[in-house]
Formats: structure tokens, sequence, C-alpha cells
């Protein structure tokens, strides 16, 4: 695989960051993952937003490299040869070669990384057809979920509950409510209306869910946003969750009770089907 690190494209072999790079010592980096459908990047604009957003809210400084981001994604594309996949980005703050609480100062430059995660059949993943099985489990992340820092070693934990329990992914809750999934923000499905929690720090602020939500509309979908605690998801008709790397994905299963039927619901099927049409007529 070729891979970028600062301004070079390399073999994954040969691509380096420093031991005392920042995002090694304190996780004090941010990150984004696009993903690749016919060898297109879906919603490239809203991930470059949503990455100067968290850069801007960490005072993180821009890469010098920020405006050629859609450049180095097509070339590593192109390098790796993806029809279906993702490319993860990560800005970090750098380092000045020392281990050190405070920021550097302003001319140390941040890291830059960029990799292909090659996924052929992504789309059309048979996950989808069966559904997601989820636990719940109480959400211990910091309080900022809104910035999408590479602090995910709570979202792991939760990846391995889930897995333990024989199950696909962890929905945390606090205070009673649903935050979102470990890597994924969470709906459920009432008659014709959508709910999902409403956007604040403790979330962080999909991309695939801004798109999901303007197709649900233009489909004549209701939508509501706001909080909702796992009886009333369990209750539900449907359940789903949205992310780049999984789209629109059936939850069919919460603590051990079956969603509806227990098989991934016609709404979530459709708002699957949507998302991907519309996303490839306008990826770049
Ligand atoms: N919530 C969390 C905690 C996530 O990690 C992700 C995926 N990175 C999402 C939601 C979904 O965001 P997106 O649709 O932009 O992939």
């Amino acid at each position: 695989r070729t891979v970028y690190v600062n301004g070079e494209y390399l073999p994954e072999e040969k691509a380096t960051v420093s031991i005392f790079d920042r995002s090694f010592l304190m996780a004090d980096g941010v990150y984004e993952v696009t993903s690749v459908l016919g060898g297109k990047l879906i919603d490239f604009a809203g991930h470059a937003k949503r990455l100067e957003r968290s850069l801007n809210e960490l005072e993180m400084q821009k890469p010098d490299a920020f405006d050629d981001l859609l450049d180095i994604h097509r070339e590593l594309v192109r390098l790796n040869d993806i029809d279906e996949g993702m490319i993860y980005l990560q800005v970090s703050r750098g380092s000045a070669g020392d281990r050190d609480f405070a920021y550097p100062s302003a001319d140390v430059k941040p890291t830059l990384v960029l990799f292909t995660q090659n996924k052929p059949g992504l789309a059309d993943s048979p996950k989808a057809l069966e559904g997601f099985k989820v636990i719940s489990i109480d959400d211990q992340r910091w309080g900022r979920r809104d910035i999408k820092t590479t602090q995910l070693l709570y979202p792991s934990m939760g990846k391995m509950m889930a897995k333990a329990a024989g199950c696909d992914d962890a929905w945390m809750i606090e205070d009673g409510h649903v935050t979102e999934g470990t890597s994924n923000n969470a709906y459920i499905v009432k008659g014709n209306t959508i709910i999902t929690r409403h956007l604040g720090t403790e979330i962080l602020h999909g991309i695939t869910r801004a798109a999901v939500l303007r197709f649900a509309k233009e489909a004549q979908m209701k939508i509501e946003e706001r909080s909702f605690t796992i009886e009333e998801a369990q209750g539900a008709d449907e359940a789903f969750i949205t992310s780049a790397s999984t789209f629109v994905m059936p939850v069919v299963e919460i603590d051990g009770a079956a969603v509806g039927a227990g098989t991934p619901g016609p709404i979530a099927a459709r708002l699957r089907e949507i998302y991907l049409e519309e996303s490839r007529k306008v990826a770049i």
C-alpha cells in the first residue's frame, strides 16, 4: 500500500512518525474517514469541513496541504487502485521533540497522515440484509464528542464488550438516554417518523447523518431530533445506525430484545438504497 505522510507518498513500510508525536503520546489528534465508491469520494466536502471545525475547536494548525486534501485523497485512490473502501486521514499537533503537556509553539508543523483501506463489496455488505445486534453500555467518553479526536480507547472497549456478548456494536447511554453507537449515529423509527439524537457536544455530527436526514426529508419522512431511551428503542418499529463506513445499517436487536420483527425494517432498507444511489451520483 502507498500511504501519505507530510507531503510524501511512500510505501507503508517506509512511512514514519516521531515517537514524540502528540497523537502518540496524548491522543492529540483529529481524524476523518471518507468512503470510496466506484473509485470516487463520498461527501468529501462534508468531511473537509468537519476536519476544519475539529482543528479550530482544538486550536490546532491546519496542515500546509489542507487545500490539497482532495487531490491527495484522489491520488491515494489512484495509486492503490481503490474501487470500494475508505480513506483515513489524521492530523496531529506534531511535536517539538519532547513530552510536554503544553502545546508546542506555532512554528511546529502538524503531522498529516493518510492511508487507504481497500474494502471490495462494501456497498453490498451482506450484513445490511441481516442487521446489527447491539448492546447498551454506559457512555464513559470525554465531553466533547463533537470533535473527532483520536481518543478511541473507550469506543474500542465498547466494541470488545459487544463482541464478547456476540453482538456487532454498542449503543452508549448517558443520563438514561442513548448518545450514539461506538462509531456511528443511532436512530429509531416509529411509524413514518425517524428519531435521532439532536446535535450537541454529546455526539459526533455525522456527515452520513446529515445526508440521510436530508434524503429522508426529501422522501417525505418525518424527522424528530431528540434523545431516546433504550426501552423506547426496543419498542420501536425499526432501528438503524449511520456512518461513512457502514452507510445505513439496520439494527435488529438491542440488549437481546428484537426490534420490530427482528429483521431489517423497510425504512432503514429504503434509506440505505437512497443514500447509496444519491451519494454515488454526487461522488467526486
Ligand atoms: N459517531 C461516532 C462516535 C463516530 O465515530 C462516527 C464515525 N466516525 C459517527 C458517529 C458517524 O460519523 P460519519 O457519518 O461522519 O462517519
